[in-house]
């Protein structure tokens, strides 16, 4: 099984590290070729208006929208990834995949309290919390049919999955706390 991550911009090294140590064959896609062979993609926390900027200039858009919703590609988008895989933004009419039923609110958390770290219940995970690194989150502000709320922090989910597409708004590469990339590549992947 190959993973790639999503090599535009962002935490690109720390996603590939992890995937490494769990010992899934793990490379960079820049280009739609890239994509070749892949079993799931993971699009890193950054800044969504460039990312979809650059997707749109490397021609990203198409190929990875179309592989996932045909199910031969599974999605985990953390961050702003999660931000360009949902169909809904608040208040941005920006580039995106739409590939899950949800509407994301960017920079959720305000100027005060942009980044943080909290404890999350994730039962999917198992009894153990998450220790999950926020750093200017979206949130999600409404989910649609079949989306599956994994994790809320305060209300408001922070996690959901809808088949083949995995989403959280926090940043779980940054931690050594690996069960959310083995989540993803045992649960989501198939
Ligand atoms: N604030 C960024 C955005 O709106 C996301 C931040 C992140 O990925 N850490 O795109």
């Amino acid at each position: 099984m190959r993973i790639g991550v999503l090599a535009l911009q962002g935490a690109v090294s720390e996603h590939l590290a992890v995937l490494e140590k769990l010992g899934v064959d793990a490379v960079r896609v820049k280009k739609p070729e890239h994509l070749e062979g892949l079993s799931g993609l993971i699009i890193p926390g950054g800044e969504s208006t460039t990312l979809g900027k650059l997707m749109t200039k490397y021609e990203l858009f198409s190929p990875v929208r179309e592989r996932v919703q045909q199910g031969k590609l599974a999605l985990f988008g953390t961050c702003a990834g999660m931000i360009m895989a949902a169909r809904e933004i608040v208040g941005y009419d920006q580039p995106r995949l739409g590939v899950i039923d949800i509407t994301v609110r960017r920079n959720a958390y305000g100027r005060q309290v942009d980044s943080f770290e909290t404890d999350l219940e994730i039962p999917v995970l198992g009894p153990e919390p998450f220790r999950a690194v926020f750093i200017r989150a979206p949130y999600i502000e409404k989910v649609g049919t079949g989306v599956e709320v994994l994790a809320s922090h305060d209300g408001h989910p922070v996690m959901a999955q809808s088949g083949n597409v995995l989403v959280a708004s926090f940043h779980p590469e940054l931690t050594e706390d690996y069960r959310l990339h083995r989540y993803f590549v045992q649960q989501v992947v198939k």
